[in-house]
């Protein structure tokens, strides 16, 4: 499963529309949203959609519109609805809306296809995985997601059947639009090695800083974690390398003969390391440490990681910490 975005670093949400952001039209409509009068914003989401338009969050809206197709409303018709919905929360709250227009049958542009949102994403380069959620209620909207190599969130709705499918797809789960936001604005818990004391000053002495903000706090174990993840308190940890790119320095770490956590087969593993100090004023963060391994390991192989003569001891203690940054 993808990891969700942090809300600090969104700069962009793409919401499926009915049954997301308004409740979905009658029965005797066929389900369908037609005509302004049916059109209802679940409870809540004006708020949540608000308060992401003041932070400065793209809003988008990719809805597949099969009574187009079926002739119950003509496009005109629904980009009238989408008028209406950009007086609703702010002025031009919306960057844009997307559908399944007629030109566009046989294309990929009907869900579960992510032909909307690549056209979102060709039309905003600066959109990326890292940066841009994809929030809907029903396993489609995941699936043209998940096509467009994009992060999903699932909320449920006023559909409870849909509910049960997306459990099963395992897909991230939030019970409306307010408790996903919560959930994407709150620090986020990490399983760690926090290096002891002792341990601190003499690798801060053995390595002196090179950076202006120094660390030398942990090595994190798993990132978005629960006290279940806890790992038990290791035998050996030995600092094996030492590395600095210009504006990381970094520190390898083995722990208890492993160089990283257990990684799914279609992950990079991130390896067990110490953050020394950084530069942030070159807009480098400690997660930037994971980055300079990574590429370290692709061009020289793991070995290359290690560099020091002799590898050194040092004590640490399984903690959860809390990621606030
Ligand atoms: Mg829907």
């Amino acid at each position: 499963m993808r990891q969700l975005p942090r809300l600090k670093n969104l700069r962009a949400v793409i919401f499926d529309r009915d049954g997301t952001l308004n409740a979905s039209g009658s029965e005797g409509n066929g389900g369908y949203v037609l005509e302004p009068a049916q059109l209802a914003y679940l409870p809540g989401v004006e708020t949540v959609l608000k308060d992401l338009h003041e932070r400065g969050i793209l809003l988008f809206v990719f809805t597949q519109q099969n009574c187009v197709t079926k002739g119950l409303i003509d496009e005109q018709g629904v980009d009238a609805l989408h008028d209406i919905m950009q007086t609703q929360i702010a002025p031009a709250a919306y960057k844009g809306f997307y559908f399944n227009t007629q030109a566009c049958a046989g294309e990929d542009w009907s869900k579960p296809g992510p032909g909307m949102l690549n056209a979102i994403l060709a039309a905003h380069p600066e959109l990326n995985a890292s940066n841009c959620l994809v929030v809907g209620d029903a396993v489609r909207d995941a699936e043209s997601a998940a096509a467009a190599g994009l992060p999903f969130a699932f909320v449920a709705s006023d559909q409870k059947d849909k509910t049960a499918e997306a459990r099963k797809a395992e897909l991230p789960f939030y019970d409306n639009l307010a408790t996903l936001f919560d959930a994407l604005d709150a620090p986020v818990p990490y399983a760690a090695y926090e290096v002891d004391k002792d341990s601190r000053e003499m690798l801060l002495e053995a390595f002196p800083p090179r950076h202006p903000d120094v660390i030398a706090h942990h090595i994190t174990h798993k990132y978005g974690a629960t006290e279940a993840d806890m790992p038990p308190m290791p035998a050996g940890v030995r600092v094996t390398g030492h590395h600095d790119n210009g504006a990381i320095q970094v520190l390898v770490v083995e722990v208890d003969g492993k160089r990283h956590q257990a990684a799914r087969e279609d992950e990079t593993p991130r390896y067990y390391h110490i953050t020394l100090s950084i530069d942030r004023e070159q807009g480098i963060a400690p997660k930037n440490s994971n980055d300079l391994l990574q590429a370290i390991a692709a061009e020289k192989g793991l070995s290359g990681m290690d560099n020091l003569p002799e590898p050194i001891q040092i004590s640490v203690l399984p903690r959860l910490l809390l990621d606030e940054t």
